[in-house]
């Protein structure tokens, strides 16, 4: 696996895929720079090298050229995060780019105008991909979140840099943690699989029967497996066409010696809302008109032992309804519990979709190893999937 520690960027123009999507506010400003932090080691080597970087990213999903969608509201920002000034372009190919990059010195930055203004970048178009590789020596694709997609600019520009391409910290680190956990991770393994629905989540629990010790499942999926198995769920979330599945599962489990560990009792309220009334049932017992929004105490207890004897922890999915305070409870509770066991020497890596809210929500995310900046690249990292923008780095 190559990367920039591999390579003496001294005099090279360094083409660099970040992911630049960062929010702006209605004012066109960065409401959360993580992003361009994140890039910001990448960046740093390549200039201490004594070279240049020409920096590449989409922004949001514009339809055309739309001014809004512009990378030209986040240079102030990304001159504060890697303190240089940064050279603007307002176009990512073209004559008038390649002499702005011509021009580029040693120790210099150019940040690219939005790919996405050019429909080429989504379908992976040769020619675009082609006028990307002008504007490089070496292509090095550090941008997590976008690796699940086969774009110009994150998986096909790199065929026209053999043998120079290369990952960036940030994708590397990203690899590696994943790696820790699915291929290398020490014993026992547990899988904290929580979210809304079974559906989104099934590929990865197959996917992960064959390498982990423990499941713990939480969220609105419990209701499915609960229903599943002849409980009472009241009102709560569940996916009737995937009770066959849920069982087909659990059995599956049982067969390679995986324990699957589901709540025992939930707080339930009479309403969607974190003004509902609440009360604290068993799991298979939740009367009409009620829901499960959150796990119990005794689930708590439970949970936190399973976590609390793993040397491995992966986490995807809160286990309750943690945007309303009422149903918080319990995600911040198993939040505890990965923080102390990670204290004491387990390895823990949190990520895709909701959970990564959920852990800057409530301030965990220095108490965990790693939190992963990908949502849908770590889904699909975690289905077992080979992503392509991963793939075309790895390729002769
Ligand atoms: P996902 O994107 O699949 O990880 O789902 C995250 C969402 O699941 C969050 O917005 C949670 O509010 C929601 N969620 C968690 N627990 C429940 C539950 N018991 N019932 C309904 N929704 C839930």
């Amino acid at each position: 696996m190559k990367t920039i520690y591999d390579f003496n960027f001294e005099n090279k123009k360094a083409l660099i895929r970040v992911d630049f999507n960062v929010p702006l506010n209605e004012n066109f400003e960065v409401k959360d720079s993580t992003r361009i932090l994140s890039a910001k080691p990448t960046i740093i080597k390549i200039l201490e090298d004594g070279g240049s970087c020409v920096l590449m990213s989409h922004l949001g999903r514009p339809k055309g050229i739309q001014e809004k969608f512009s990378l030209r509201h986040i240079v102030d920002t990304v001159e504060d995060v890697i303190g240089i000034e940064v050279i603007f372009v307002d176009n990512c190919v073209g004559e008038e780019v390649e002499e702005a990059v011509k021009k580029l010195e040693p120790g210099q930055i150019i940040l690219l105008e939005n790919l996405r203004f050019h429909p080429e970048e989504k379908e992976g178009e040769i020619n675009f991909a082609k006028q990307l590789s002008r504007l490089g020596d070496i292509y090095v694709n550090d941008a997590f979140g976008t690796a699940h997609r086969a774009h110009a600019s994150t998986t096909i520009v790199a065929q026209f840099f053999p043998k120079l391409k290369c990952f960036g910290i940030l994708l590397a680190k990203e690899i590696e943690c994943i790696n820790k956990v699915m291929e290398t991770g020490e014993k026992p393994i547990t899988a904290i699989l929580g979210g809304a629905k079974v559906s989104s989540k099934i590929t990865i629990i197959k996917n992960i029967l064959d390498k982990v010790d423990h499941i713990i499942i939480g969220g609105g999926m419990t209701f499915t497996f609960i229903k599943s198995q002849g409980g009472h769920i009241g009102n709560s979330l569940v996916e009737d066409d995937k009770l066959e599945l849920a069982k087909e599962i659990l059995s599956k489990a049982k067969a390679k010696n995986v324990q699957i560990h589901l709540p025992v009792d939930a707080v339930v309220a009479d309403a969607f809302s974190n003004e509902a009334n609440t009360q604290i049932v068993a799991i298979n017992e939740i009367p009409n008109g009620w829901m499960g929004l959150d796990i119990g105490p005794e689930t708590e207890t439970k949970f936190a032992e399973v976590i609390a004897n793993s040397k491995t922890i992966l986490w995807n999915g809160p286990l309750g309804v943690f945007e309303m305070e009422t149903f918080a409870k319990g995600t911040k509770a198993l939040g505890n519990a990965i923080a102390q066991a990670t204290k004491r020497g387990a390895f823990s890596l949190v990520g895709g979709g909701d959970s990564v809210a959920a852990v800057k929500q409530f301030g965990f995310q220095d108490k965990v190893s790693y939190v992963s900046t990908g949502g849908g690249a770590m889904l699909e990292s975690l289905e077992g999937k080979t992503l392509p923008g991963i793939a075309a780095i790895l390729e002769e």
